[in-house]
């Protein structure tokens, strides 16, 4: 371990810590809001992680600090944890000692000093590194010889049941179980997965992320009410989840859905469609094949699923326009980051004409960077 992080985490809590644990935020190349329709998903795990610093303490107390909190520390009790008692940021690494304890392993109380640069409320998902990088110590810490994805599925319970955020188990699994150079084609029913190479460089491609660094409130509730329009689909089609329907039946479905909840079929149905073809573009070596189909996936999040904003729209049209091979939203949707497939070579054509375009229009400027698929949670120290 660094001297640093050990340095910093004795100035908070006053004694060694026994290790470091990392993990990752994530973009994901295509299948949005397929994850809570049991249907395919297909992120990369990105280089920016979060690092948390921990040692045991045997006084069932919970002591949480981080770099990018208020500067104080969270201090709970391990068995007073429920849901609804932490409201703060602690709520997340709280919400994986209680996922832990509920479901019955052995783990006391521990000292956290957290510390990331995945941007937060970004779409990059800092939710599930903080939550997978908390699994993969107490993991560690109690030997609890928990696998990656049983410690991404507690993380996810930790997020629904104890923040209380009703996402998927993408962005946990991507968190927890991605590997250096491959993007993961997940199952999300099954949590059968296949690490598919994604080898940018040698395409002479790169994945330019373009964080807009807005995110609009709506997003809260919408995010429940597109999950429930789901689920009450695919009841009333008589399916177990919208996964069961396929492109050659999605016609004949639609005709008999409330037209209200029509374009959120189209949107998964096809979605899930998009990674199935993503990956045979991938595993045939064809990436440059994969820029309609992130465009495309775009017009769906954006027509469909109404999940789209001016700022995402505009990131996309002017990747687009200046060369990208294709673009689409990434994440959850009402802001956040946006993807684009380039050129190598024209990375900073496409970054300055997003800027520019920014700019036009009165937006706040832009975080742009490339992500390479990176490693998913792991002990660093
Ligand atoms: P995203 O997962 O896309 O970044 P979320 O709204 O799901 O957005 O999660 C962001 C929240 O996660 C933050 O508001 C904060 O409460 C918490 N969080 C993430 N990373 C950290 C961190 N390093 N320190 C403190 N809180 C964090
Ligand atoms: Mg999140």
């Amino acid at each position: 371990m660094t001297d640093e992080a050990a340095a910093d985490f004795e100035t908070v809590h006053g004694a060694r810590p026994s290790g470091v644990w990392a993990a990752p935020g994530r973009v994901n190349l295509i299948g949005e809001h397929t994850d809570y329709n049991d249907g395919f998903v297909l992120p990369i795990a990105l280089p920016h992680t979060t690092r948390i610093t921990a040692r045991r303490r045997a006084d069932g107390r919970l002591r949480l600090f981080s770099a990018q909190g208020d500067g104080t520390i969270t201090d709970l009790a391990l068995d007073r944890l429920k849901p609804g008692v932490v409201t703060s940021w602690a709520a997340y690494p709280a919400g994986v000692f209680w996922a832990l304890a509920e479901a019955g392993h052995a783990i006391g109380g521990a000292d956290l000093f957290v510390d990331s640069d995945v941007p937060t409320g970004a779409g990059l998902s800092s939710s599930a590194a903080l939550e997978c990088a908390t699994a993969a110590a107490l993991n560690d810490l109690y030997g609890l010889g928990l696998s990656a994805p049983e410690l991404a599925v507690l993380a996810q319970r930790a997020e629904n049941a104890f923040v209380g955020v009703p996402c998927g188990v993408m962005d946990q699994m991507a968190s927890a179980c991605c590997t250096d150079g491959t993007a993961l084609f997940l199952d999300t029913r099954t949590l059968e997965q296949r690490h598919v190479p994604l080898d940018l460089a040698a395409a002479g491609l790169r994945l330019l992320v373009i964080d807009t660094r807005v995110k609009h409130d709506l997003g809260d509730g919408a995010y429940a009410a597109l999950r429930a329009g789901c689920e009450r689909a695919a009841e009333l089609l008589g399916l177990p989840a919208l996964r069961d329907l396929s492109a050659a039946d999605l016609p004949a479905a639609l005709d008999r859905l409330p037209s209200e909840l029509r374009p959120l079929v189209r949107h998964v149905v096809t979605e899930d469609a998009r990674v199935t073809a993503t990956v045979e573009h991938l595993d045939a070596g064809r990436i440059a094949e994969l820029g309609p189909i992130l465009t495309a996936g775009h017009a769906s999040l954006r027509d469909d699923f109404g999940v789209s904003c001016a700022e995402t729209d505009l990131a996309v049209e002017a990747a687009v326009a200046a060369g990208a091979l294709g673009a689409r939203m990434t994440g959850g949707g009402f802001g956040g980051s946006v993807i684009a497939l380039v050129a190598a070579a024209r990375v900073a054509e496409v970054s300055e004409a997003v800027r520019a375009a920014f700019r036009s229009a009165g937006f706040a400027e832009p975080v742009t960077f490339t992500a390479v698929p990176s490693v998913g949670a792991r002990r660093t120290a």
